[in-house]
């Protein structure tokens, strides 16, 4: 859903005439970034570090999902799933890079809170990871084939047409990325 058609709220304690700008939901997803600028700070850190061994890299890297998490959940203890739209509690809950991580320039990767989403592990990370879905224009939309199992034959029916309500002109360019770029291969 576009944020265009919210109210515009002043945000409390906010000195800049910044966040009075902000729509709710934008206001929502910084204001957690502000509580937390020692997670921020270590995440950004995090971004931009190379890992000297493999096993330091795989550790920065975990390090770095688990921030980044904790910020979209923002102390949440049940949150959506951005894509089927579940409450779930926050252990049933990823933060999933929209575009993907890999890909990312250090600055995409820095892009808070638009570059990630949490999604759920009932299979909407797995299937996003894996190009069975994608996001177009706010939809979620699916890539069903012939031959399908029945469990995800079931599961891509029951997510076809859903309104992604983390969609957002910010975030655009990266669902668009994943669209044209992450396909199912078989
Ligand atoms: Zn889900």
């Amino acid at each position: 859903m576009p944020c265009s058609g919210e109210p515009r709220v002043p945000v409390m304690g906010s000195s800049t005439g910044l966040m009075g700008l902000l729509t709710q939901h934008q206001s929502n997803l910084l204001i957690p970034l502000f509580d937390l600028d020692d997670d921020l700070e270590e995440y950004k850190e995090l971004v931009g570090a190379q890992g000297d061994t493999d096993g330091q890299s795989l550790r920065n890297y975990r390090r770095e999902q688990h921030l980044l998490r904790k910020m979209l959940l923002d102390r949440r203890r049940i949150a959506q799933c951005g894509i089927c739209g579940s409450s779930l509690p926050k252990d049933l809950l990823v933060a999933a890079h929209i575009k993907q991580r890999a890909k990312c320039s250090t600055e995409e990767k820095l892009d808070l809170p638009n570059i990630a989403m949490l999604m759920c592990d009932f299979g909407c990370d797995g299937l996003y990871e894996d190009g069975f879905i994608y996001v177009e224009e706010g939809t979620v939309k699916t890539r069903p084939m012939a031959g399908d199992p029945a469990a995800l034959r079931d599961k891509l029916v029951s997510l076809e047409g859903l309104t992604c309500n983390e969609w957002s002109e910010a975030r655009r360019g990266y669902f668009q990325w994943h669209r044209a770029n992450v396909s199912r291969e078989y």
